[in-house]
Order: structure tokens, then C-alpha cells, then sequence
């Protein structure tokens, strides 16, 4: 049976021209960057030529650039990287971040710093009036993620970096889901801190970076080395920079062509369940959505069954979110979005990558229909209803 892979969220496959450019990293180009000789030398010109790429993908400047192990790690540089610098204050973030957002503040508020988490509205949309009058005199930082990572809704984040200019307060956004997928440009947009991770878009894991605006100071959290002009110690992942780079270099080309491709694979599946499934729910903005994503609730059912028999035919997707399958609880961005418990324990998320085709929307076609309607003569709810 072909596995069909529609869970782009949690990961990406490695597109093999990226592995093929990281391959002599491993073995004939293993030297280390900082050695004096001549072979760590050159891997220094590598490794910066890759940090050029990346740098340029996004608008920036290659000293803008501080790689970590991945998104996670550059998140919690961002926040945890401001807070330490100021030893208190008050932060803003919204009720629907990633969990490495959302840790990394509650950890934070544990510690004493002040925290407004603002509500969204039933798209998942941050209204940056809010972001305004949520802002004091001792706030030190605002983080907003840019596209979700569960529904795929895309934040005004250049309405909501110009009101932090205004205040001058600094401004991180999660863009994991974002870069990759959509032309960020850093400058244009105004933010202070962005985070993202290759793998997210056909790159290697293990991998990301943390671009901080020049002029932005944050502390170091990885005490060691000089790396990273001492702001992340420890020998560099020369294998994973050099991927990044070289994913970085594909995407700015081939980013445009592919998108026309899966936002028609995403429609067609879409489409499809709004005019053959009853009772369901579209989550999301209907316009500013990001087109790789299509998060569904069922209703009367579980998103864990659903998972589960679309599991045995051989298709990987996934349930409100990676992170919070496996707890009882639906995903908190579902509930931040006023979803009723029963309707958010539903949800299925598709996520389409680069490497989807039409043949796997229809073989999903095949099976859904017959997944739902198995799984509803089953609940007592669906009888009930
Ligand atoms: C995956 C993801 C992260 C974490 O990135 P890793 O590289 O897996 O640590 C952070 N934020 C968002 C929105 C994500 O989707």
C-alpha cells in the first residue's frame, strides 16, 4: 500500500538535492569551522556562504542571523533572551502560539515576569488594536506567532510591528510556518525577532535560526564557545547549515510555481468534504490562511479515531495538533477560538508539502467518506443528534 503523507505540519521530507549538497559535510568535509587550518577554514567559508543564503531568503543581514537546534530553541532565545536581559516586566503573546511560545512565557510568569495572553476572534485572527492597549510602560516584549501552525491563520504582523515600533517595545514572531511557504521579508515587515526551521520546509532537522534585528540585544542562554559571535556556543551542525542554506536557495525559486500546485491539491480535498460530508466545520480564516493547511472538525466523532482508520489505509495526518495529541484536552488554539469542547474533539488537520499529488487527494477522497460514516454509526451522539 502507498503511504500517503498529509501531516506537512509536523515535518517535511528532505528534498534530496538538499541532501546530496549535505552528504560531503558528513565524512571528507568534517572539519571543525573554528580550527586555524586551512580545511576548518574552508568549512568557515561554507558555513557563512550557507548563513548568506539564509540571510538573504529572508530580507536580512547575515550578522542578523544566530543559528540554534531549531524552532524551539530559537523561540526561546527570542523571549527568554529579552527577559533575561531585562530581569522583569511585562511580556504580551496571544492565546493561540506554539507550545514553545507558550512554555517558554508561562515558564517566565512562574518567574515573576507579568503575561496578557489576548484572545483571538472565531478565525484564529489577533486584532492588533488589542496588541495596543495591551501594552504598559514596563513591557518589554511582544510575541505574536505569524502563520498557526494548527489552522493555518496568518496575523497582521506588519500592523502589529509597526504599533510596537510606535511604543517602542521589541517584537519576536514564530514564523516556522510561515517562512518557506510565503515571502517574508523581514524589513518590509519591521520585526525585531523572527524564528524559523528548515525542516518545516523540506530542509533538515536539528537545525534553525533566530534572526535578531541589528541593534537588538538579547542574552546568550548556551554558554561555551565563541560561536555565533558569542551568542549560542557549541560547535556548529556545518551538515544542517549547509541544507538550510541550500533549502533556503531552492525555495526562493521554486516557492511561487509550487504554491499554485498545493493550494489546488488543498482546495480540491476541501471542496470535496464541504459538498459530500455533512455536519463539519472549516477552522481558520477563510482568506488569510495559510494554503498548505485544511484543519476540519467532525462532528459527533473523535479526531483520535479518525486518525487512527486513516492510519490503517495508509494516511499520515494528524489531530489538532502533534504536540497535544495523546492528552485528552482538545488543542488550546481550538478553544482559544470559542469551539466547543465537543466539536474541537473532532478535529483533523492536512497539511500538503511539495511532494503531494493529486493521486493522494483522491485516494483520501476514497477513504474519508467511508471513515466518518463508519465511525458516526458507531457514536451515540450521531444518533442522538
Ligand atoms: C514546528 C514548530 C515549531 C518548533 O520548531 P522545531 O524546529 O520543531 O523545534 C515552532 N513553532 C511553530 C509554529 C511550529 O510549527
Amino acid at each position: 500500500m502507498k503511504k500517503i503523507y498529509l501531516d506537512n505540519t509536523a515535518t517535511t521530507p528532505l528534498d534530496e538535492r538538499v541532501l546530496n549538497e549535505m552528504i560531503p559535510f558528513f565524512v571528507e568535509k568534517f572539519h571543525n569551522p573554528s580550527s586555524i587550518y586551512l580545511s576548518g577554514s574552508e568549512i568557515r567559508k561554507h558555513v557563512e556562504n550557507a548563513r548568506k543564503k539564509i540571510a538573504d531568503f529572508i530580507n536580512a543581514l547575515p550578522e542578523e542571523i544566530i543559528f540554534t537546534s531549531g524552532g524551539t530553541e530559537a523561540n526561546n532565545l527570542a523571549i527568554k533572551g529579552i527577559a533575561f536581559k531585562k530581569g522583569k516586566g511585562h511580556i504580551i503573546t496571544s492565546k493561540i502560539e506554539h507550545l514553545s511560545v507558550l512554555e517558554t512565557i508561562k515558564y517566565l510568569e512562574k518567574k515573576g515576569f507579568e503575561i496578557t495572553y489576548l484572545d483571538v476572534d472565531k478565525y484564529g485572527i489577533v486584532d492588533p488594536n488589542d496588541v495596543r492597549k495591551a501594552i504598559r510602560n514596563d513591557t518589554i516584549l511582544i510575541s505574536i506567532i505569524f502563520a498557526n501552525n494548527e489552522i493555518g491563520t496568518i496575523q497582521d504582523i506588519k500592523e502589529i510591528a509597526k504599533i510596537a515600533k510606535e511604543k517602542g517595545v521589541p517584537f519576536h514572531t514564530d514564523g516556522v510556518m510561515m517562512v518557506g511557504w510565503e515571502k517574508v521579508d523581514v524589513k518590509e515587515l519591521g520585526v525585531d525577532m523572527l524564528s524559523f526551521s528548515p525542516h518545516k520546509f523540506h530542509g533538515p532537522k536539528g537545525i534553525g535560526a533566530l534572526y535578531v534585528r541589528k541593534g537588538i540585544l538579547i542574552e546568550n542562554l548556551i554558554h561555551g564557545g565563541l560561536q555565533e559571535k558569542k551568542r549560542r556556543g557549541g560547535t556548529e551542525n556545518v551538515p544542517g547549515i549547509i541544507g538550510f542554506g541550500k533549502i533556503c536557495e531552492l525555495r526562493k525559486e521554486e516557492m511561487e510555481k509550487d504554491k499554485e500546485k498545493i493550494k489546488k491539491l488543498r482546495d480540491n480535498l476541501e471542496n470535496f468534504i464541504k459538498e459530500n460530508i455533512p455536519e463539519v466545520l472549516i477552522l481558520g480564516h477563510p482568506l488569510k490562511r495559510l494554503y498548505s493547511i485544511s484543519s476540519v472538525c467532525f462532528k459527533y466523532i473523535e479526531g483520535e479515531s479518525i486518525l487512527l482508520n486513516l492510519d490503517f489505509e495508509g494516511i499520515c495526518v494528524s489531530s489538532g495538533s502533534a504536540c497535544t495529541s495523546g492528552s485528552l484536552e482538545p488543542s488550546h488554539v481550538l478553544l482559544a477560538m470559542g469551539i466547543p469542547h465537543e466539536i474541537a474533539h473532532g478535529n483533523i488537520r492536512f497539511s500538503f508539502g511539495k511532494f503531494n499529488e493529486e493521486d493522494d487527494v483522491e485516494r483520501v477522497k476514497e477513504v474519508l467518506p467511508k471513515v466518518i460514516n463508519k465511525l458516526r454509526q458507531m457514536s451515540p451522539f450521531w444518533e442522538k443528534k
